[in-house]
């Protein structure tokens, strides 16, 4: 049994979310516990890519989330001693049709409406920089402050630096069950190593999150999204930055502009994500699917993945793929996450629900999750990421 502890705040879920709430919180001045049942980054976090990208989210508030986290990036690296493997060289979403062209172009209007540093590449250009491209794509648009980590060493290097502060770091310790006052308020955690009292509660448990809500009564509509990635060989530079496709923004806004796409891509949900790592290695994704909590990777898409990465870079036929893996995505219906106080359980608060941009949107989630909790004025308007929007009875959905 680990000894019981008081704290003012337990963060439950040691992912990147978590990992970022224990070190704001901490840094705020807050006793905290991060408690996480397996070790650091065991869910989603440890199973996804470690793109930084605001250039394929809605213009808006949305783009907005991943330019403000990104800007925490930069001003927290100083104080992690762990290397996150934090690179800003820019993505590129490449163009294969006149009518994606024209609907890339007049969303680059509304990019740069919002302060996203967009540009047009045109074709001479991207084959400039990018040689190994399959030919005939019309350009490509440019997104320079887009930026790349390692998930894992996120969760590391913040729960670390968390620790530095004051923080508990539990892990291998599972949540069981919610202890609440005759008010009905938080008053601690039962795990299975033993007990932490504490007036608050942060759910950072990604897709699974439900579990925890139900702990206290709650219907959180998050449904996990598997995504499955293949890890490429190390060798000579195939890319140079993250490359992906616009077909994909393109399909998410208007499908009917995806005619023609094979039957497998579409039934996976893959889109071509080509992303160079550190190592040298190559990640190629990803599809997304609603399979439950099913984590194991499948042949039929990984073949889809391989055969549209292919298309894109005829040059990646010739390595090897070394490994396959697969994370769940934390789904919510309006694809926005959940960052907030939950009312009706005083001491309750919820920063799940990032589905594809958790790990872009970490820093700004701890940030928020502290100055809500202390009640402090936040870097971004939280209405969106209210749970009230799920609480007065918005539908779920799945699709
Ligand atoms: C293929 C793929 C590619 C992706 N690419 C990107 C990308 O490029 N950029 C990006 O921003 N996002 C990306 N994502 C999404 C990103 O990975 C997630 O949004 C993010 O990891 C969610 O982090 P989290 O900390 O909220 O949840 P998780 O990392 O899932 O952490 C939740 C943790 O809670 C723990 N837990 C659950 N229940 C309990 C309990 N009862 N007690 C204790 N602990 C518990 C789990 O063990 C888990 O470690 C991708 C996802 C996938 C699948």
């Amino acid at each position: 049994m680990t000894p019981s502890s008081s704290v003012d705040v337990a963060v439950v879920g040691g992912g990147v979310s978590g990992a970022a709430c224990a070190y704001f919180l901490a840094k705020a001045g807050m006793k905290v516990a991060l408690v996480e049942r397996g070790d650091l980054a065991a869910g989603c976090s440890g199973g996804c890519d470690g793109n930084i990208m605001a250039q394929d989210h809605q213009p808006g508030y949305d783009t907005n989330l991943t330019i403000q986290s990104n800007r925490i990036y930069q001003q927290i690296l100083p104080e992690l001693d762990w290397d996150i493997e934090y690179t800003q060289k820019g993505s590129i979403l490449v163009i294969e049709t006149p009518e994606e062209l024209d609907f890339m172009l007049d969303r680059m209007k509304q990019q740069l409406a919002c302060g996203l540093p967009v540009r047009f590449v045109d074709q001479d250009e991207l084959y400039e920089q990018e040689p190994l491209l399959a030919p005939g794509f019309l350009g490509a648009i440019e997104c320079a402050s887009d930026a790349s980590c390692m998930p894992i060493q996120v969760a590391v290097a913040l729960a670390r630096a968390a620790r530095r502060l004051g923080a508990e770091i539990r892990t291998y310790e599972e949540v069981k069950s919610i202890k609440r006052d005759e008010q009905g308020r938080i008053a601690g955690l039962v795990t299975d190593r033993g007990e932490i009292r504490t007036p608050r509660l942060v759910n950072c448990c990604g897709a699974w999150a439900p579990f925890l809500g139900k702990m206290v009564g709650l219907d959180i509509p998050i449904i996990p999204r598997r995504g499955q990635l293949v890890v490429v060989e190390q060798t000579a530079q195939v890319g140079h930055r993250k490359i992906s496709e616009a077909h994909y923004v393109v399909a998410k806004f208007h499908p009917e502009l995806t005619e023609g796409t094979d039957s497998e891509t579409l039934k996976y949900g893959v889109a071509f994500v080509f992303e160079p790592t550190a190592s040298g290695n190559m990640l190629l994704g990803s599809s997304r699917e609603f399979a439950g909590y099913d984590t194991r990777t499948t042949y039929p898409v990984i073949r889809a993945i391989i055969r549209r990465a292919v298309r894109f870079i005829p040059a990646l036929a010739q390595l090897h793929c070394i490994r396959t893996y697969a994370g769940l995505r934390p789904y919510t219906p309006d694809h926005l996450p959940i960052i907030s106080a939950v009312e009706e359980v005083p001491g309750f608060y919820i920063a799940a629900g990032h589905e594809g941009d958790g790990i872009g949107v970490a820093p700004l989630t701890g940030q928020l999750i502290t100055q809500i909790i202390l009640g402090q004025e936040t870097t971004v308007d939280v209405t969106p990421l209210r749970w009230s929007r799920f609480a007065r009875g918005a539908g779920r959905q799945a699709g």
